[in-house]
């Protein structure tokens, strides 16, 4: 029979580590801290194959599972000397979810469950302690009427019932604070919980222990499909057939007095990545005290001076999970009348910042190797990098002004400036208009997800650091600055008031996540430590630390990969940037970007006017030397590497202008008469000009043009090698589908390349290739590499005809598209393999089918994304080619994608088996 519910306790565990995808995380990691021998209170975890059961057979459960429940429940009193539903010594447990990936706070809890009317009455005499039994009964009643029975409000506007009734009863008591509240107040808050459940469910609340239980079963498995899970989801590409566990576990207390006490930690800080134990605690308090921030809690150095018995036993423990998961951890903990007991561990979420200083510092620690440190740094994140701070002087001006409003907890690093709103809706509504905006809350919650991934910012008035503001900032690398106490938020009149003066809706503000202050205004932003290092040049990388391990990642990322990785660039400036951020070469030089340059655009126009042969040839004589020039810059720029410059692309409809008064002023320009001109632009018009005379047609139709282009390309080249500089200019063919378009582009090419040998009395190495951008192409690929000494996937103009999908007005329907699951992910965003892909591969096979050492790379957007470089590295590609920014990430993806390849021998041997050029 199959295995549904797994035990803990006592010491041993079923399950382990190892076995997140049946247990979710949570539930794996108990067994795993059960079995390494932590103190860890005794439970089961009811396995993520009841959650897909679950769903697929309208909401039952497997036959055995009420039994195995039942049995597990037994083991769990065995354990721990108590008993469910006992009045003497009650089992009292939390029912949680827990999915395979992390997603805190988007699905249900429910604590103290077991207790009833007289089961309370009972631990009241057990424990002598009227106060903590109470207020473990309310808060129980409120989490399952809120949470199994339907109590919590659905509008943004509407307030817990259960919230509302004890504001009534700290009213009516004159007091500010819960723990004000007596026994008795907490006792007659139950009651009158129970009565707000009666008059909204029209049932009693169950008091039945078991009844309780499979209640709460029935709503965490039900909440793996609410709302803020399914968003949540969709953010982070957890896959919705994963399903949660249900882990049921014995209570203990942190609310039992002051002896007692609950807290979470990182076992390193998770903002900087520094290795300090990093969190915060609460005595005489429950678990969702520290989390939620309605009472800002203690630093955990302050435990050390507190109570160092158990200070030092947590961080011993912090020692050994760290030791045992080789990785940061992210704990919770409660103390329940001097003891401690460990709740949950997993490996702990960071900044980009901090991953890159873990995964440094623990490879200098020999807990992991160069290749783990990788592994464990998405690409993506080193946008965080890359992203600006504060100018510093400017940030000084306006504190000394007098614009420095506030400070909070510097939870979420970065700077952000933007206009102030007050809820979530209004963040992603503004964000559409087009607004930066920083969303202020009092506190967040994880209904707020969309809009805090609509911020730039958050600000929120209370909670520490592990608050929900702060991690689930830091998890989407926004900048945070949280607990900001000074904050009078008002979200009914939209305004919130803070050192005398009114901020009100739409105003700006910055934040500054890395020191906490909140400035009233805009404060103009500069780049990053690493830009600066690498690409203003104004900081020196010893006195750069964040760069400096920067720099060590992309040498490990180097040392690994067998991508190369090159840029696309246009203009001397981008490749200077792309160099240093380590492009190996220039991928595509979209050559119609120069004709927008400072004087090149009237002659562009003129030639495309020209309704003669010479008159065209007039005027490309006048291109000729600002190409030239321009190639000279890039060649230079490239000190040597190989740049790949694609001949003219666009439809020529798009250099000339559309509208009388323009034309009007390009006819005197040219000297011709405004009718012709707009009647030739007119005759540029194309139904669909994408698939119109662009590409190789127009070198086809307008040979001259490639000679031009030619020319301008090889004679830069031999000016450039005359200064002792190496140059290997790849020339490209776009849209190719048919192997005659080619071989008349290369006809053309190659005359001109030896006429200018001849003229210039030199010898230069040069290639000719093209891109593969359309299916015809890939699929005649082995026809197409009898000319082409290269192939670059145009994977932007071959997903687009691949898909039939227009690049240009696909937004419309891709984004339901994705929503609806008809396709993953946006296909001009990250490669569609099963399509695409598909070609690609066939037209690599095709390609070195007739010639061994043909180089391929691709050129669209694709290459600078982290799965689209793995698959270019696993269908045996070159090099990827992206924009100058996106260079460290493909870097990185790159490395990545060997490893995966070779994950037991080394990737280096891997990385040689291929074909290099
Ligand atoms: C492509 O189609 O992928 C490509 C790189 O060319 P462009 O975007 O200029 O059409
Ligand atoms: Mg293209």
């Amino acid at each position: 029979m199959a295995k549904f519910v797994y035990y803990f306790g006592n010491g041993k565990a079923e399950g382990k580590a190892e076995m997140k995808n049946l247990l979710g995380g949570k539930g794996a990691n108990l067994a795993e801290m059960t079995n390494i021998g932590l103190p860890v209170p005794a439970g089961f975890s009811i396995s993520t194959e009841v959650c897909t059961y679950y769903y697929a057979n309208k909401k039952t459960y497997p036959k055995s599972l009420a039994a195995d429940v039942k049995k597990s429940i037994g083991k769990v009193e065995k354990a721990m000397g108590a008993k469910f539903g006992d009045l003497k010594n009650p089992l009292l447990v939390s029912v949680r979810s827990g999915a395979r990936a992390s997603m805190p706070g988007m699905m249900d809890t429910i604590l103290n469950l077991g207790l009833n009317d007289k089961v309370a009455e009972g631990l009241v005499k057990k424990t002598n302690n009227p106060r903590f039994v109470y207020d473990s009964y309310r808060r129980f009643v409120q989490m399952y009427g809120d949470v199994v029975l339907g109590l919590k409000p659905v509008h943004k506007d509407e307030i817990d019932p259960f919230e509302a009734i004890i504001e009534g009863k700290k009213k009516l008591k004159g007091v500010h604070l819960d723990t004000e509240l007596t026994a008795d107040d907490l006792k007659d808050l139950v009651a009158q919980f129970k009565q707000a459940i009666k008059e909204k469910t029209g049932n009693d609340f169950p008091q039945e222990p078991m009844a309780q239980l499979w209640g709460a079963i029935g709503a965490v498995f039900g909440s793996w499909n609410n709302d803020r899970a399914n968003a949540y989801r969709k953010m982070y590409d957890i896959p919705e057939s994963w399903g949660t566990a249900v882990n049921v576990q014995s209570m203990v207390f942190g609310n039992m007095g002051d002896d007692s006490g609950t807290g979470v930690a990182f076992t390193r800080d998770a903002a900087t990545g520094e290795n300090v134990f990093y969190g915060e605690y609460l005595m005489n308090a429950q678990g969702e005290d520290v989390v939620a921030g309605t009472r800002t809690p203690l630093p955990i150095s302050q435990l050390a001076k507190d109570n160092p018995k158990i200070y030092n036993q947590l961080d011993k423990i912090r020692k050994t999970l760290e030791k045992h998961y080789r990785d940061m951890n992210d704990i919770e903990f409660t103390i329940q009348q001097g003891k401690l007991f460990m709740l949950q561990c997993r490996i702990g979420k960071r900044t980009a910042f901090a991953a890159i200083k873990i995964a440094v510092d623990m490879v200098d620690e020999k807990l992991i190797s160069d290749k783990e440190a990788l592994k464990r740094i998405e690409p993506d994140q080193l946008n965080q990098l890359l992203r600006p701070v504060f100018d510093l002087k400017e940030k000084e001006a306006a504190v000394k002004s007098g614009r420095l409003l506030a400070k909070g907890l510097n939870a979420g690093p970065g700077a952000a400036t933007g206009r102030v709103v007050f809820n979530a809706p209004d963040a992603e509504a503004w964000k559409k208009k087009g607004e930066l905006v920083i969303l202020t809350r009092i506190e967040t919650s994880p209904e707020d997800i969309k809009g805090m991934d609509a911020a730039e910012g958050i600000l929120t008035a209370r909670g520490g650091m592990t608050s929900h503001a702060a991690l689930v900032a830091r998890q989407m690398g926004k900048v945070c600055v949280a607990g900001c106490a000074s904050l009078d938020i008002d979200y009914s009149t939209h305004t919130m008031k803070v050192k005398g003066k009114v901020i009100k809706e739409g105003d700006w503000i910055s934040l500054d996540g890395t020191t906490g202050e909140v400035i009233e205004g805009k404060v103009a932003t500069k780049p990053s430590e690493v830009l600066q290092v690498l690409v203003s040049k104004t900081l020196a990388p010893k006195e750069a630390p964040v760069y400096q391990q920067y720099a060590k990642i992309m040498s490990w990322a180097d040392k690994y990969r067998r991508l190369k990785i090159r840029t696309n660039a246009d203009q001397p400036d981008q490749a200077l940037n792309a160099v240093a951020f380590g492009a190996e070469g220039i991928g595509l030089c979209r050559t119609e970007h120069m004709f927008f340059g400072e004087g090149k655009i009237g002659p562009m126009r003129e030639m495309i006017l020209a309704d003669t042969v010479e008159a065209r040839k007039a005027a490309l004589a006048k291109l000729l030397p600002l190409q030239r020039t321009d190639f000279e810059g890039i060649f230079e720029a490239m000190n040597g590497l190989p740049v790949t410059i694609r001949t003219i692309d666009p439809p020529l409809h798009e250099f000339v202008p559309h509208d009388e008064a323009a034309q009007r002023q390009l006819a005197a320009e040219i000297g011709i008469s405004y009718d012709k001109v707009h009647q030739r632009v007119e005759g540029l018009h194309e139904f669909n000009p994408m698939l119109g005379l662009r590409g190789c047609r127009l070198g086809i139709i307008y040979p001259e043009i490639t000679e031009m282009q030619s020319r301008a390309i090889f004679e830069a080249a031999a000016n450039i090698q005359a200064k002792g500089i190496k140059v290997e200019p790849e020339v490209m063919i776009p849209l190719v589908g048919n192997v005659k378009e080619l071989e008349n582009q290369e006809k053309i090419v190659r005359r001109v390349a030896g006429e200018v040998m001849k003229e210039k009395g030199v010898k230069f190495k040069y290639l000719v290739g093209t891109m593969i951008e359309i299916p015809r192409g890939a699929i005649t690929a082995d026809e197409i590499a009898t000319v082409a000494e290269f192939f670059s996937f145009g994977t932007n103009d071959l997903t687009q005809t691949t898909l039939g999908v227009s690049r240009d007005d696909a937004a419309k329907f891709l984004i339901p598209y994705v929503e609806m699951e008809i396709l993953p992910k946006d296909p001009f965003e990250v490669l569609d393999r099963v399509g695409v892909g598909a070609l690609m591969k066939m037209a690599i096979e095709k390609g070195r089918s007739v010639r061994s050492d043909l180089k391929v790379g691709i050129c669209g957007e694709h290459g600078g994304e982290p799965s689209s470089v793995e698959f270019c590295h696993e269908i045996n590609q070159n090099y990827v080619s992206c924009s100058p920014f996106r260079v460290p990430i493909a870097r990185l993806a790159a490395a990545r994608a060997a490893l995966k390849d070779a994950p037991a021998s080394s990737a280096k041997k891997t990385a040689t088996k291929s074909k290099k050029k």
